[in-house]
């Protein structure tokens, strides 16, 4: 058997078992905002919920956290079916800056689905906490610059949960990759808090455009039934911004 031969059958048989057997590492500059961005997110996040919070019950507002909670789960939930359908669509692993970091992540993930089954924790979720860092900063200093207003600190709660839904994504994701989980995850997966496996195995079956929500995919169902990401698709084609394969189909024709 020839070497080339050789790569194509180990190429088949781990793309089979879903993992490529390749040891991806982020680039120094990007492990460290992970590891940082990681250890300052729990920061940021009981700061922002302990502020917001003591306004909420200053002002007799604290009931608002028991609608921020599915508010900000749901967020969560369509945050992560936005960013996946954006990665699956648009754009390809040489776009510069989102081509490495967010596009081939979720591609490679299509042909080898259970590498993300040998991701540490802080690989998991290390990018979603670059992204939550501003944005949880931001909502520090806007409390700070209006400290006496409750629509504020309602919307403060609502988007630090949305963010720890979101962070906490990918972990959930993994689990529903993985052989074997703890039975801590799979009652979860039972009680679909978090996202199920048999749900999941739904995006990775032809036609593949669909259930996008990895959180818990409790929108997924909603979001097919409307059309959300196929309308979605046409408004931005009409304003010329086309799909990865609308875009290849026309290159192959040329
Ligand atoms: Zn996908
Ligand atoms: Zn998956």
């Amino acid at each position: 058997m020839s070497a080339s031969m050789r790569k194509n059958v180990l190429a088949e048989i781990n793309s089979s078992s879903g993992y490529s057997g390749i040891e991806e590492h982020s680039a120094p500059l990007h492990s460290f905002l992970e590891y940082a961005t990681s250890l300052i997110f729990p920061i940021l996040f009981v700061l922002n919920v302990h502020w917001a919070g003591s306004l909420l019950y200053e002002l007799d507002l604290l009931w608002l956290i028991g609608l921020a909670i599915p508010l900000g789960v749901l967020g969560g939930d369509l945050v992560s079916g936005i960013v996946h359908w954006a990665a699956d669509t648009y754009c390809s692993v040489d776009t510069p800056v989102v081509g490495p970091s967010l596009v081939k992540p979720f591609r490679m993930h299509h042909v080898y689905p259970r590498d993300i089954c040998t991701h540490n924790l802080v690989e998991t979720v290390g990018n979603v906490c670059i992204l939550a860092f501003p944005l949880l900063s931001l909502c520090l200093f806007l409390m700070w610059l209006i400290p006496e207003s409750g629509l504020l600190a309602f919307v403060v709660i609502c988007v630090a949960l949305t963010s720890a839904a979101t962070v906490a994504t990918n972990q959930f994701h993994k689990w529903a990759h993985q052989e074997k989980v703890s039975g801590f995850a799979r009652r979860l997966q039972r009680m679909r808090l978090v996202l199920e496996p048999t749900h999941h195995k739904l995006h990775h079956t032809d036609p593949f455009n669909m259930h996008y929500c990895i959180t818990n995919g409790w929108l997924n169902p909603l979001l097919n039934k409307i059309k959300f990401f196929r309308r979605l698709e046409a408004t931005l084609a009409f304003f010329g911004i086309r799909t990865a394969n609308s875009v290849n189909s026309t290159q192959h024709r040329q």
